[in-house]
């Protein structure tokens, strides 16, 4: 069973911790203990020879003989780190009784609190757990992070620490801190400690106190419009994650994902600004006064849309009115809904031998971009991408087919793309409806259509298979006399006419 665990880093110094066991965990435990300068007791009837040198040194005590509850006396944490089973147990129950802290090594069914793995880059530590759940996980991580975190790390904040309090004093304010540190890990200080030219980094650091770099005293504020992709933070861009992690102010849509907005900055404000699809009125002059407030007042507002800024997501009135009143911003694109539930559904958007052009439109009747060219939508080799569709299917259907489009076009709605709920249901235009309510799709959730949305039967990776595939991948081929047992078969089959003759653009 997992358990959310809460993360904490102890201060052991001088702190009584008594450690069950004397064998070689035992030995381990002991020295990460004494490491953080934990008062250590260690009981057990025979010791390994360093805890024997150790115990010589005066580095720890000795209880010796078998455990009673009585070692537990006046202790803050215990660790039970011995081979039988029966004693780690009776550890485990008497630590319950005295409230006292308890890791029993390799069992988190017995302990109150667990050693997580970690990356050292000491005085910087970083702690990782999976709950006891999975270990093996959490030690892949650690692997991970070992190689991409530099070792100068250590010492860069070794360093900060020394020039904590002198920073400090010379920027009591704290954004204006906050830009001179960025300063220090984006610059030339940074640089030089990953050189190991600490003398310098220090050196260059004093002299940066008494000249600070000019960009730190901009007092206007500035605006980043960012887009969060579909809602998995790992379609984050790096220029999305960088803008969230130095923002002041976070003004996100509904639509934005929790795991999205936990990158933000611990202490940036964050506001929902959003409306779901289909509101009546959003009210989108609430949204510029926030930006024009919190940027005049010199914050760093990240404006966070979901996908991308500049498709469906009034990016653009937001850049006319922040460029109207004089503020600073940048745009950091974001992977819209059509690219990544694409991805996600193993639909290429294109394909070299049937389709040429992608394109992206809402059936929202409320934004005003419904009053479509229906005619050259029903025409192939063409994917149609259709954002906020879920209420308007049956007027999607019936005015494709009503402009020539055939029933046996090929669809794919994809609900919650790239989330680890995602579901997609595949079928043809003339079953649109019924397969959507069906399964009762909801919102967000795209419609793709287009000869290749046919594939995601057959190139799904990602989450469950589509649903209503089957209906397809049995269907006799149109065209191809070959049995359609590929997706791609499928797809041939599917191909023409895309056009339907005349007289057989009813609702199937
Ligand atoms: N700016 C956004 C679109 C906003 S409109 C972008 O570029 O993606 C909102 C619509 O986007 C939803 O109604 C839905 O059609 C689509 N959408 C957004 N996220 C989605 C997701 N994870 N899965 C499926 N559709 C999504």
């Amino acid at each position: 069973m997992s358990t959310r665990l809460f993360p904490m880093f102890a201060d052991l110094r001088d702190r009584p911790v008594l450690l069950v066991g004397g064998g070689e965990v035992a030995e381990r435990k002991a020295r990460l203990l004494l490491e953080s300068g934990a008062r250590l007791t260690v009981g057990a009837p025979e010791l390994t020879s360093t805890l024997h040198e150790w115990l010589a040194l005066g580095r720890i005590t000795h209880l010796p003989g078998r455990f009673v509850p009585a070692w537990l006396q006046g202790q803050r944490l215990v660790v039970a780190a011995t081979d039988d089973d029966a004693i780690n147990r009776e550890v485990a129950a008497a630590a319950e009784d005295c409230n006292v802290f308890v890791n029993v090594v390799d069992d988190a069914s017995l302990s109150t609190f667990q050693v997580p793995a970690i990356v050292d880059r000491a005085p910087l530590v970083i702690a990782i757990s999976s709950g006891g759940v999975a270990p093996m996980l959490a030690r892949h991580v650690r692997e991970r992070l070992e190689a991409t975190l530099e070792h100068s790390l250590g010492p860069l904040a070794s360093l900060l620490d020394a020039f904590r309090s002198r920073i400090r004093a010379h920027f009591p304010d704290l954004p204006r801190r906050r830009r001179f540190y960025e300063s220090l890990l984006h610059g030339k200080v940074a640089r030089l400690v990953e050189q190991a030219r600490l003398a310098d980094a220090s050196a260059a650091l004093a002299s940066a106190l008494v000249s600070p770099p000019a960009d730190i005293d901009q007092r206007q504020g500035h605006v980043t419009l960012v887009g969060a992709g579909p809602g998995n933070p790992e379609l984050l861009t790096l220029a999305a994650l960088r803008a969230l992690s130095t923002a002041d102010v976070v003004l996100h849509d509904r639509l934005v994902h929790p795991d999205v907005l936990a990158k933000a900055r611990r202490d940036a404000t964050c506001i929902d600004v959003g409306k779901q699809g289909g509101g009546l009125h959003v009210p989108q002059e609430h949204t510029h006064r926030l930006l024009l407030e919190h940027a005049r007042a010199g914050a760093h507002v990240v404006r966070l849309k979901g996908g991308d800024p500049f498709v469906f997501g009034r990016g653009g009135e937001e850049i006319e009115f922040l460029h109207a009143h004089g503020i600073a911003y940048r745009v950091v694109p974001g992977i819209t809904a059509a690219l990544a539930c694409a991805a996600h559904a193993g639909v290429p958007l294109t394909h070299r031998d049937h389709v040429q052009s992608l394109r992206l439109l809402t059936a929202h009747c409320n934004t005003g971009y419904s009053e479509q060219d229906w005619a050259s939508l029903a025409l192939g080799r063409q994917t149609l991408a259709v954002y906020m569709g879920v209420r308007e299917l049956p007027a999607v259907r019936s005015q494709l087919l009503a402009h020539g489009a055939s029933p046996e076009l090929p669809f794919a709605l994809i609900e919650n793309g790239s989330l680890a709920n995602q579901r997609t249901v595949c079928g043809t235009l003339g079953k649109l409806v019924e397969l959507a309510s069906l399964h009762t799709v909801q919102s967000p959730a795209l419609l793709i259509l287009g000869p290749t949305a046919a594939l995601a039967g057959s190139l799904h990776w990602f989450g469950e298979p589509p649903l209503g595939h089957e209906a397809i991948a049995t269907a006799p081929a149109v065209h191809d006399p070959r049995p359609a047992k590929t997706g791609m078969a499928v797809m041939r089959s599917r191909m023409a006419p895309t056009r339907a003759p005349a007289g057989a653009a009813t609702i199937a």
